[in-house]
């Protein structure tokens, strides 16, 4: 197995949304805002190359949404998804898999694109891994989540019968790759656990833990729907992860790609190590 960095870019989130009830004198040197108190967050996608499957594990914002929409979110940088796919090797046709840890737009944005026929599957040989309670949850959205599911993001995927569905604990790929389902930040998340090197595990975090930044426990987002579950869920991860040595993937964080973590001596987390996909190669 393989293993390979995707970025998407950057886009802008509110500093005070993204670190919860962690106050700005402290979160300021971790994510230094700009002058409207948006911080910096990366996109970063993960391409698991094996034998015979290349699984894309989330897509970015990707570049359909109108500018009014993206004035809010102001994504940037030199690199695309397409990009970075070519750069590793490889066209959005060799993609057999995409798993999409959640529907909002910064991880389900790349999936779908414009056509002149439509809106269409942007891996027209993927099949598109979801499940099927956040499906539900995100075509029926509450209010304060709304406008992070953007039914254009998604839905055609359904409409092109390129859907199929996961269970919690159920390998992707396997011996090598399979989800657990969380339920603080959205309903059933998807975290997925891939089995690297013969004895590893790298955990991809998604919005688990979106940061380095995050790792410690009362760093929870404003966004998540059920903060205590994410605490405990939070928990149980982390000293599991300290405890076997699991590699940490960020998916937002602007420049940590990978980090390891240790219990303190007060009973929290912290990192331990950081390091980027290509040093643990
Ligand atoms: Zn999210």
């Amino acid at each position: 197995m393989k293993l390979h960095t995707i970025n998407t870019g950057f886009f802008k989130l509110d500093g005070g949304a993204m670190f919860g009830v962690v106050p700005k004198t402290i979160w300021q040197h971790i994510n230094p805002p700009d002058e409207h108190n948006l911080c910096t967050w990366a996109m970063r996608c993960l391409l698991v190359e094996t034998a015979n499957r290349l699984v894309l594990i989330d897509t970015g914002i990707g570049n359909k949404q109108s500018d009014k929409f993206f004035s809010y979110y102001q994504p940037h940088g030199e690199i695309t998804l397409q990009q970075s796919l070519e750069k590793a090797g490889f066209s959005v046709s060799d993609i057999t898999d995409v798993l999409i840890t959640h529907l909002h737009f910064d991880h389900v944005g790349g999936a779908v694109v414009n056509t002149p026929s439509g809106l269409a599957p942007a891996f027209p040989n993927a099949v598109y891994w979801s499940n099927k309670a956040h499906w539900q949850w995100a075509m029926q959205p509450n209010e304060r989540e709304k406008a992070s599911f953007l039914k254009e993001n998604f839905v055609p995927l359904l409409e092109h019968d390129r859907v199929q569905w996961l269970e919690d604990n159920q390998w992707l790929l396997p011996d090598e790759l399979y989800v657990r389902f969380v339920y603080g930040h959205t309903e059933a998340m998807m975290i997925p656990h891939i089995v690297y090197g013969g004895n590893q595990t790298l955990v991809y975090m998604a919005d688990l833990i979106a940061s380095a930044g995050h790792v410690r426990l009362p760093y929870v987002m404003a966004y998540d729907v059920r903060p205590l579950q994410t605490l405990q869920e939070k928990k149980d991860f982390l000293y599991k992860a300290a405890a076997q040595n699991h590699i940490l993937f960020f998916e937002h964080d602007r420049s940590i790609e990978c980090a390891r973590v240790q219990t303190t001596e007060r009973g929290g987390v912290e990192v331990s190590q950081t390091f980027t996909l290509q040093e643990l190669a």
